[in-house]
């Protein structure tokens, strides 16, 4: 049964459309990343635990190679490209530094892996599912993901996502999840998405750490009201 299920289970997940540039493989980005970022359920058991510099430098590397990877397929970044367009009001008075903006990634993403911050500054996955999706109904020619500069529309099912920081951030999904999980910054503005999750977060706990302390205050006046009528 086994061996039929095997043998007829030959779908490849990963295949390529031969007209678009191939997207990089992030799994070793994505497996490294779960070893140094636990999931919430399990941080509990293991709160204070630190991820080991050495592992958290081989998610930044495994990342600039993936994202070197696209650099080459689309043929982006260090050329230089000044594409133009057809001068589409759209985008008339944005800087064209997309093409930069891969460059400046891989660059600081080889800086993380030759100097490990101490924990991962990145968000969660739950912060990227919770993102805004962008329709395809509304995005038109000109728009294109500031990271791999494909225009949106060359993609039929395109998984758009718009940042919190600005109405013009727009991204490809799997573009930005994986910087965005390692970073926790807009590529473009650079808000800290991740400081602000983790402030949110420390306050939690801090609110957390208070009911408990009052919970175990009354559990102590309890035990001495009993104490009282032993
Ligand atoms: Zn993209
Ligand atoms: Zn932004």
């Amino acid at each position: 049964m086994a061996t039929y299920e095997v043998e007829h289970n030959t779908t490849d997940p990963r295949i390529t459309n031969q007209d678009r540039p191939r997207r990089p493989d992030l799994s070793t980005f994505f497996a490294t990343l779960s070893e140094i970022t636990p999931n919430p359920a399990e941080t509990r058991t293991r709160e204070h635990a630190v991820p080991v510099p050495g592992d958290v430098s081989a998610a930044f590397r495994s990342l600039a190679e993936a994202f070197d990877v696209m650099r080459r397929e689309h043929d982006i970044g260090g050329a230089g490209d000044d594409g133009g367009g057809e001068g589409g009001d759209e985008t008339a008075g944005e800087d064209h530094h997309g093409a930069a903006l891969i460059d400046q990634m891989i660059e600081a993403l080889v800086q993380g892996a030759e100097l490990p911050p101490r924990e991962v500054e990145g968000v969660n996955e739950e912060f990227c599912d919770s993102l805004d999706r962008v329709p395809r109904s509304t995005l038109n020619d000109s728009q294109s993901c500031p990271i791999c500069s494909n225009p949106f529309l060359d993609d039929p099912y395109p998984l758009v996502v718009r940042l919190p920081c600005h109405t013009t951030h727009l991204f490809d999904l799997e573009c930005v999840r994986p910087w965005l999980r390692l970073r926790g910054t807009c590529p473009l503005d650079r808000t800290d998405f991740g400081k602000k999750q983790r402030e949110k977060e420390l306050e939690r706990r801090k609110q957390q750490e208070k009911r408990r302390a009052a919970a175990a205050a009354v559990e102590d006046d309890e035990d001495d009201l009993d104490g009282m009528y032993v």
